[in-house]
């Protein structure tokens, strides 16, 4: 072998067994209303992640793995009542298939229900953290039989506590929720980690130019080009508003350190004020 022609034998990049697979989350939903969905998922910020590969969502037609000829996918309730449910058959055939396209991945199966355990922050960072694939069940009329809960579903998972007709809205909000915490899908991890909800705390109230609307100015701080200053105004006003929109939360918060107590002292020393002053306004 000449010099030259050993010099052209590519080098191969060593495999890295670490490297992250792309994409880094795979959501699959059943659904009847595919494109009304994939028109809504591809926009925006998330449909620029799945250009990228970060993330790849697809939505697949239940009603193609039925085995009737007329596409029926639901059927009259068994002892009576209202409304129709979903069958059994088309929904195990249709995630039969989309678990053979995705094998080798984290899967979990969700149901979208209002009988399911509510979406939070929390529940959705465990999702990210332990799978890298979600298949959602979009369930429609009346929901879906029983049996394939049993058979095929590993949670059940609710956006609230109210009914909608269908699971498109909670799946979208749970892909939503799930995939803007993926690495890249956002530009900075402090564009969802300093946001409401995830530390426990509500979010600081936002301004953009210009600096006076209708009369209404900007808090001057804001302006003042002083960091360190602005972010102790943020952390007190997100501990301001969690105090008084969510007590709930705020019974939860721990703080532990001096600065953190500080503050909490301030706060405390600053709305008895303001709570005296309004008292005063009424008395006089
Ligand atoms: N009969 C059912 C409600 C069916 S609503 C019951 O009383 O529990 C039809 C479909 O909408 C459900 O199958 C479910 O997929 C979806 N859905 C409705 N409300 C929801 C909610 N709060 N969270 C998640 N999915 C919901």
């Amino acid at each position: 072998m000449h010099l030259d022609e050993e010099k052209k034998t590519p080098e191969l990049p060593a495999s890295d067994e670490s490297a992250p697979v792309l994409p880094l989350m795979r959501v699959d939903i059943m659904t009847l209303f595919p494109d009304t969905m994939r028109a809504l998922l591809g926009e925006s910020i998330l449909g620029r992640a799945a250009v990228k590969d970060i993330i790849e969502i697809n939505c697949i037609q239940i009603r193609d793995f039925t085995e009737n000829k007329q596409g029926q996918v639901d059927d009259y309730s068994y002892g009576g009542g209202w409304g129709c449910v979903m069958m059994a058959q088309p929904l195990k055939s249709c995630l039969d298939f989309v678990k053979d396209c995705a094998p080798g991945r984290k899967t979990r199966v969700i149901y979208m229900s209002p009988q399911g355990q509510t979406l939070t922050q929390a529940k959705a960072r465990e999702l990210r953290e332990n799978y890298d694939h979600l298949i959602l069940v979009c369930g429609h009329y009346e929901g879906v039989d029983e049996r394939f809960i049993e058979a095929c579903v590993d949670e059940e998972i609710s956006i609230g506590d109210f009914v909608v007709t269908g699971g498109e809205i909670p799946a979208m909000a749970l892909t939503d929720c799930v995939c803007r915490m993926i690495p890249g899908v956002l530009s900075d991890e402090e564009c969802y980690t300093g946001e409401s909800h995830w530390d426990g705390l509500l979010e600081y109230p936002q301004y953009t130019r210009p600096e006076t609307w209708e009369g209404r100015s900007v808090p001057p701080i804001l302006l003042s080009g002083h960091h360190a200053n602005v972010a102790k105004w943020r952390r007190k006003q997100a501990i301001i508003r969690t105090r008084q929109r969510r007590p709930d939360m705020y019974e939860k918060l721990e703080f532990t350190t001096k600065a953190e107590k500080k503050l909490l002292a301030e706060i405390e020393q600053e709305l008895a004020e303001s709570q005296t002053d309004t008292k005063g306004d009424t008395e006089t």
